[in-house]
């Protein structure tokens, strides 16, 4: 399991938790978002929230907050909870299946740090603490949620993690071959765009796309990190570092949809 650290600066009260006696699962409530792009959120919003992991819709995992620090996610369990919050591609909230191995594979790997049950409440929603409709996939259809009345999703997570615990290998060998979260993309590196539709951005601050890239392969620009994760790209290898930079920029895309080419 690859999990990256990004750790906050800012809304993360640096407090130690005493003990751990669950693991609280959320959805981001943010349809289509990437982990990057919601950890960039906690780091830059004044609104008090946080998280101690995201897992994003190609299934990477960002740590935030370390897990035995207390993070701003759940309400009153802050202090006695780590935090998953879990990136899904639309309203319905149902999680892509890598995202889906990860969030097993992360809550089955905390819940056997802190020694705790999934199927004995070492495992929570959101909606357990406050009634929140938090992760939407597992809430009750009922309660304005998407599980089915008799809360199979959520039974079933709590089963796989439990299944996950006891130490079949495939999930694991699963995460290994898909890809991992890099930043160190190079001036000229040609990259695929391997969604059909990839969010184009007209700077490195706006959260409101200008357009959408069909797939296809495209090439990084200057290699220089820009915010949210992004890199400018273009669409031919003779543009990379060009001037003017607004002539030959195609536009700044996240790096969680790039893939490199062989
Ligand atoms: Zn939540």
């Amino acid at each position: 399991m690859n999990i990256l650290q990004k750790l906050l600066t800012h809304n993360r009260p640096y407090t130690k938790r005493k003990k751990t006696t669950a693991i609280a699962v959320h959805w981001v409530g943010n349809a289509g978002t990437s982990a990057i792009n919601n950890r960039n959120y906690f780091q830059t919003t004044d609104r008090e929230v946080s998280s101690n992991y995201i897992i994003g819709l190609q299934g990477e995992i960002i740590c935030c907050i370390p897990d035995n620090e207390v993070s701003w996610c759940t309400n009153q369990a802050n202090s006695y909870t780590v935090s998953i919050e879990t990136c899904h591609p639309d309203w319905t909230g149902k999680f892509s299946d890598s995202t889906y191995r990860s969030l097993v594979e992360l809550t089955a790997h905390l819940c056997k740090k802190y020694g705790l049950h999934p199927q004995r409440g070492g495992v929570i929603r959101h909606y357990d603490v406050t009634g929140k409709v938090c992760p939407k996939w597992f809430v009750p259809s009922s309660k304005g949620g998407s599980d089915t009345a008799d809360e199979q999703h959520w039974k079933k997570f709590l089963s796989d993690v439990a299944a996950k615990m006891g130490g079949s290998g495939t999930a694991s060998n699963a995460a290994a071959s898909k890809p991992s979260l890099r930043y160190d993309w190079k001036k000229g590196q040609a990259v695929r765009l391997y969604k059909a539709k990839t969010q184009l951005f007209a700077n490195d601050t706006t959260t409101t796309p200008a357009a959408t890239l069909p797939a296809g392969v495209y090439y990084i620009y200057d290699g220089k990190q820009c915010k949210l994760g992004r890199f400018r790209i273009t669409t031919r290898k003779e543009y990379c570092g060009k001037k003017p930079a607004g002539k030959y920029v195609t536009g700044y895309v996240s790096v969680d949809n790039f893939q490199e080419v062989k």
